[in-house]
């Protein structure tokens, strides 16, 4: 099948986030005519989703194995998708997201698997794993099994960029939150026997160092609220909800703990009571360019004619939870840009040949 028709018959199919039931049962049903077994798991479970992620198999004919990911799910305004072709582009109709983030990948793989079976050559192990979630949390990638797999690494189709483009590294992120516990008074009667939550609060934020920390490391605290509904009661409860990124480990942690500190310094004399908390959602990752991962993705561009770049992301992908789970995963661009926007767009150049990338990946894994 045309990857092109392939790409719009898939993004016709509405999915979301914990919504994917419908093209995971597409992909099953290609995925097994291609001859892969399919198994699907209970991740939905996790998060409250219909579906699970999908793993495939397809026994080798030669040694080596070589597993290719993909998220079936995609972000908000993803329904009723009408992709069209504009010079050298797909583009939605321009009321809703393309979908291109994750549709390319997964029909790279698919693309790559039908050209490697025609060439007739003796294949390794074919492991494809399309996950659910990922666009909420991760969740998918999170609650997948990776020891189901025999490959030593992973290549996970989903970043943007025209095809070279190769993401070795991506930062973590943390969340972070406090809670202040004040006590409340009638503002009109009373307030001196009060403790101004807000108020405690307010100073926390206004000496909290945050936005862009270093070179590698941000911060960033947009939800606020308190337990009031109305003006004439002192502030008992106010809160606060936020995130670090730092593509080290080591200064999340540190920025982790300062955050934690600074919340119990900010309180201290007040009367009022803290509580906090900092937890890493997910690690951030690197790769050596020397890795085989890499080495064998540079190898196969180059075969291509294609100059491989090698650079950072600035998101989180599933590509961070498997390598913190110790499976080294490299992102590969498929042409697609401005995704999770309704000017998404899907280079046809670099899409169609991110099929032959996959087709090249799987003739030179060892
Ligand atoms: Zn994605």
């Amino acid at each position: 099948m045309d990857i092109v028709e392939e790409f719009k018959e898939l993004v016709q199919i509405d999915s979301a986030s914990g919504k994917e039931r419908a093209i995971a049962d597409a992909l099953a049903g290609k995925l097994r005519a291609l001859g892969f077994t399919v198994t699907e798991d209970r991740a939905g479970d996790t998060f409250g989703g219909n579906t699970g992620n999908l793993a495939a198999f397809r026994e080798g004919d030669r040694p080596g194995s070589i597993l290719f990911c993909s998220h079936m799910d995609r972000v908000a305004n993803g329904f009723h998708i009408r992709p069209q072709g504009k010079n050298g582009y797909l583009v939605s109709d321009g009321s809703t997201i393309l979908a291109a983030d994750d549709v390319s990948g997964l029909c790279a793989i698919l693309d790559g698997v039908r050209r490697a079976l025609a060439s007739r050559s003796p294949l390794p192990r074919l492991e494809i794993a399309f996950t659910v979630g990922e666009e909420a949390n991760l969740w998918g990638g999170r609650a997948l099994d990776l020891s189901q797999f025999q490959s030593p690494f992973c290549y996970v189709m989903d970043s943007p960029g025209t095809l070279g483009r190769l993401i070795n590294g991506a930062p973590g992120l943390a969340k972070l939150q406090a809670e202040v516990r004040g006590k409340a008074a009638h503002a009109g009667n009373e307030p001196e026997k009060g403790i101004n939550a807000a108020h405690i609060l307010c100073h926390l934020l206004d000496t909290l160092k945050d936005g862009r920390l270093d070179a590698e490391t941000v911060s960033n605290f947009p939800l606020l609220g308190t337990g009031n509904t109305a003006t004439n009661i002192v502030c008992d409860r106010a809160w606060v909800k936020g995130e670090s990124r730092s593509r080290d480990r080591k200064k999340l942690e540190d920025y982790m703990a300062y955050f934690r500190r600074h919340c119990e310094e900010s309180v201290q004399g007040t009367g009022a009571q803290v509580t906090s908390s900092a937890e890493i959602s997910f690690a951030p990752f690197r790769l050596e360019e020397k890795e085989p991962v890499v080495a064998l993705a540079c190898r196969a561009l180059k075969a291509m004619g294609i100059q491989p770049r090698i650079e950072q992301g600035g998101g989180g992908m599933d590509a961070n939870i498997f390598n913190a789970k110790g499976l080294p995963s490299l992102g590969i661009a498929t042409g697609y840009t401005k995704n999770h926007t309704k000017e998404e767009n899907l280079d046809l150049e670099s899409f169609t040949r991110s099929g032959e990338l996959v087709e090249k990946l799987i003739e030179m894994v060892e």
